[in-house]
């Protein structure tokens, strides 16, 4: 790198604006990835299980499908979002919510996704410091961000997501840019056999499922970046923060009998919360250290 592009990227890029700017961008991403990634799966599953059954394959020709393409389109009207409808947080605004061409209600979710990683990654900023690293913390916050809001809309936790995530924080622990590796390993050994455990707990003694096993496969991902004494913190924070969530649902009628609430959005805002404090705050709260 020559030498006096790292001082820039340091002095722009990497300031809490210059990474809420990215994060805006990133986010309007994660929103393309939020609701192509389970069509993508589902797709990719079914023409698995028609191979695996030695069904031909699916007569309808589908349009081809990838985070790339197609460009977007207004679901309702099919309208395609040209480059100035598609700039994050603004255009929404400047259209005040809805499509250009039916005026169709835009969701304000879109925004939303963008305002909370362009947040994130300003976090990110105030927390690491202007330092190269700090863009590893926006990743790992980034793919928190899609698969919570994933598991969210359809329960389910992609593997595409939890398990490079796991790998990229033994690699960065590996390279010395955050935890002795030792820490990252056994966080992510910790992470995935503490909810194993509760959940063949939970399943012998009831004959219930609580979680799945995509919900073991990120507390692991977590564990490899926070490190093994983060684990028993963000399995307590993630219950709290699920109960007061529940408790939030059954008031407003939202929390039906027989619907499944995922359980991996409230892991990933525990892992948010310990990221963002740091884990000596965190055993200090607990009264730990
Ligand atoms: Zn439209």
């Amino acid at each position: 790198m020559p030498d006096n592009l790292l001082p820039v990227l340091t002095d722009i890029v990497l300031t809490p604006w210059g990474l809420a700017v990215l994060g805006l961008c990133v986010g309007s991403f994660l929103n393309v990835v939020i609701h192509r990634m389970p069509l993508m799966l589902e797709r990719q599953w079914q023409a698995d299980a028609r191979a695996m059954l030695e069904l031909p394959e699916a007569s309808a020709e589908q349009p081809a499908l990838t985070l790339y393409k197609p460009a977007s389109r207004c679901p309702k009207c099919g309208h395609q979002i040209r480059w100035f409808e598609n700039i994050p947080l603004i255009s929404w605004l400047v259209l005040r919510g809805k499509c250009s061409a039916c005026v169709t209600a835009i969701s304000v979710r879109y925004p939303l996704v963008e305002l909370a990683t362009a947040t994130l990654f300003a976090a990110c900023s105030w927390r690491f410091g202007a330092q190269p690293t700090t863009l590893l913390w926006c990743g790992f916050v980034a793919v928190l961000v899609a698969a919570a809001l994933i598991d969210w809309d359809t329960t389910l936790l992609p593997d595409d997501l939890t398990l490079p995530l796991m790998w990229a924080g033994l690699v960065v622990a590996g390279l010395g840019w955050n935890l002795p590796l030792k820490d990252a390993l056994w966080g992510a050994v910790a992470g995935y056999l503490a909810l194993w455990s509760v959940y063949w707990l939970f399943k012998l003694t009831t004959g219930k499922e609580g979680m799945g096993y995509g919900d073991f496969k990120l507390l692991a991902a977590l564990g490899a970046w926070l490190g093994w004494p983060m684990i028993l913190p963000i399995v307590l924070g993630s219950s709290v923060i699920g109960a007061v969530v529940g408790i939030g649902m059954k008031v407003t009628g939202q929390l039906r009998e027989g619907v499944y609430v995922p359980y991996g959005p409230f892991l990933a805002g525990a892992g948010l919360v310990v990221t963002m404090a740091g884990s000596q705050r965190v055993l200090q709260w607990l009264g730990w250290a």
